[in-house]
């Protein structure tokens, strides 16, 4: 999709981090980490949000939650990750295309504000 900042980032025009790739899926880290591990895992496809994903593509939607986990694992936190779909603006959803924040390594509080 035109406009896009993450189907940019797949694509390979806009640099990134990438630490992990899928079939359906890029990982890659956050430009603004909230902690020592801060990834985040979008399907190659463009889809609004993890709602519209789940709709159109459930193995995408799938493969998005494996993937956290694996990088969660890679980085040495598979045993405590936090995974998060900010969805909507007033949710601080700031980019709309599909993305699953990989958080880890640091005190994760409950709840989390
Ligand atoms: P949201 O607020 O939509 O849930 O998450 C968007 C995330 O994208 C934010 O955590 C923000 O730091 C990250 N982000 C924004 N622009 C870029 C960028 O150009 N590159 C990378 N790697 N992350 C970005
Ligand atoms: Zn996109």
């Amino acid at each position: 999709m035109d406009d896009c900042l993450f189907c940019s980032i797949v694509a390979g025009d806009v640099p990134a981090e990438v630490v992990h790739v899928t079939e359906r899926t890029v990982a890659f880290r956050d430009i603004n980490p909230q902690a020592p591990t801060h990834v985040l895992v979008v399907p190659r496809e463009h889809h609004r949000d993890a709602a519209a994903l789940a709709a159109a593509d459930p193995q995408a939607s799938a493969e998005l939650v494996s993937t956290a986990a694996a990088v969660a694992a890679a980085e040495g936190h598979g045993e405590a990750y936090r995974m998060v779909f900010n969805t909507g603006a007033g949710a601080g959803q700031t980019v709309f295309h599909a993305h699953l924040h990989v958080v880890a390594g640091r005190d994760l509080g409950w709840p989390p504000g």
